[in-house]
């Protein structure tokens, strides 16, 4: 197979917008959308850095998409097409693209949002592959980080750290969990589930957010410098799910290696307290656990803290060098 049968094939089936031209141009099209604003975001991830060489291809899949969906949630933008950039081994395998593509079929179906395009080479070394994504947000109204001010809550969709507790089961943490706790952990680490719902509702309501990828704690501090204030947070209240804590426990240390692990793809925001109500409505709509976790304050920087004591953060956050 060549990487003409591989697009015609597995890919062309995935592009059913139009503009994708059926994968057989150089290039494809969006029409403007008057009254709306293209919010355009890029993700790469790789073999035995983001995923495992052995993970289950669909799942892999679903991992490059879902953490560009959750770029574009964590904007207020609805996301709507994708172009796929693979960079495969020599040594990969039909049946591998095979369970590739039909990982992407599920997550189109689920997210509606369609292939558009994409590039496909062979390379020397791990698999990886680059996901641009592309959604709509009413015309000015895309969240930025920059807009938290004194006195707005901070919220935070979801569960925090589930993904680094499946992470530490795969590399052979010692626990007692229930098999079904084990796999709810793993799965949301090979498997993010990125708040695609209740992002379409966050440009109405929040401030600012950003996209938890590399830390609660590391990304709240990146909103709280673009919007030039000070996050404090209440370590209790970081929602943690029930395996995590049937893992990790509810210590202070528990509760900071959760809060700076990454790999969430939550949404971690800001806004008024008169939006509280909304935002609350919102969530139930959207079927989404969002929890109030702290406020934002005059000055710079992240607190944490339990019960008015301060917790020190080391370092945080993933970084890639
Ligand atoms: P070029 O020679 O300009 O790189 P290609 O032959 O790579 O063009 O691409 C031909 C068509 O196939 C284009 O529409 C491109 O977007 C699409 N395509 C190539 N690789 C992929 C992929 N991995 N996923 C989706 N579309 C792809
Ligand atoms: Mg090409």
């Amino acid at each position: 197979m060549d990487e003409f049968d591989i697009i015609a094939r597995y890919f062309a089936p995935l592009a059913k917008d139009p503009g994708a031209l059926g994968l057989i141009d150089d290039a494809a099209f969006i029409p403007p959308r008057p009254g709306f604003d293209l919010v355009i975001t890029t993700d790469q991830i790789a073999a035995d850095t983001d995923f495992f060489a052995h993970d289950p291809p669909g799942t892999v899949a679903k991992k490059a998409l879902r953490v560009n969906l959750s770029d574009l949630a964590a904007k207020g933008a609805r996301p709507e097409y994708y172009l796929l950039n693979l960079a495969l081994p020599r040594s990969v395998r039909e049946d591998w693209l095979a369970a590739f593509a039909k990982g992407l079929a599920e997550d189109q179906q689920e997210f509606g949002v369609s292939l558009l395009g994409g590039d496909t080479s062979a390379i020397e070394g791990p698999l990886s592959i680059a996901i641009t994504a592309f959604g709509f947000v009413p015309q000015g109204r895309m969240v930025k980080r920059s807009g938290a001010k004194a006195g707005d809550a901070v919220y935070v969709t979801g569960t925090i750290g589930d993904s680094a507790g499946g992470l530490a089961i795969f590399k052979r943490e010692k626990h007692q969990l229930r098999d079904a706790q084990r796999d709810y952990l793993t799965r949301r680490y090979q498997v993010p589930e990125p708040q695609v719902a209740f992002g379409a509702n966050l440009s109405g309501l929040a401030s600012a957010a950003v996209d938890i990828s590399d830390g609660l704690v590391a990304d709240l501090g990146h909103l709280a410098e673009a919007s030039n204030v000070k996050i404090e947070l209440d370590a209790e209240a970081i929602p943690r799910s029930d395996a995590l804590r049937a893992l990790w426990g509810d210590g202070s240390d528990a509760i900071l290696r959760a809060a700076t692990a990454g790999d969430d793809y939550q949404i971690a925001f800001t806004a008024p307290r008169a939006h509280a109500t909304k935002i609350r409505e919102a969530a139930a709509q959207a079927q989404t656990q969002v929890t109030h976790i702290g406020h934002v304050a005059t000055g710079e920087g992240i607190n944490l803290s339990r019960s008015g004591r301060r917790i020190a953060i080391p370092n945080s956050g993933y970084r890639h060098f």
